[in-house]
């Protein structure tokens, strides 16, 4: 692949967050939306399955559910964030277990570096992100210029 120039988009203020946990993780997970429920509450909530059905019933706000991830909700996920359809990526990925999907898992967090979206994978990070000033702001960030990219390849094949 030919080098990935970069542009400036803007990410609105009203963040589409998206949270996974795998299962040794997800009550510490709930716990922590249960305390930045007020933050939370002012963006769109997309999780992978279990884990939205969770969040769902324990935070009482709406939240957009894909596929359980072992099943596919991860690769859901990074469709999103490929497609600029997420904002924001909560991963509470667990350290000492290795997961059935351990490749969608990997998938996910390239494509998340790809796409530079913020990323917390543990609980001070999340803290961090939902702290951030930037979170109820719209404002600039890098993204990889793909239309550039497409342009460059047509343009070479032109004859
Ligand atoms: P789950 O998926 O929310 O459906 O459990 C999370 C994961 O394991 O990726």
């Amino acid at each position: 692949m030919n080098r990935i120039d970069f542009i400036t988009a803007t990410l609105s203020a009203r963040k589409r967050i998206a949270l996974v946990a795998h299962d040794h993780c997800k009550a510490r997970l709930l716990e922590w939306a249960q305390r930045q429920k007020d933050r939370l509450a002012r963006h769109e909530l997309v999780a992978t399955g279990t884990t939205g059905l969770l969040l769902g019933e324990h935070l009482n706000l709406p939240v957009e559910c894909m596929i359980s991830g072992p099943l596919g909700g991860d690769q859901q996920i990074g469709a999103r964030i490929a497609e600029r359809r997420i904002d924001m990526l909560v991963f509470f990925w667990d350290p000492f277990e290795p997961q059935p999907h351990d490749p969608d898992v990997k998938a996910l967090l390239r494509v998340a570096a790809v796409w530079n979206i913020p990323l917390a994978a543990n609980e001070s990070s999340a803290d961090y992100l939902l702290s951030s000033p930037l979170l109820d702001q719209a404002h600039p960030l890098q993204v990889p210029d793909y239309d550039n990219y497409l342009l460059a390849r047509q343009t070479k094949k032109d004859p």
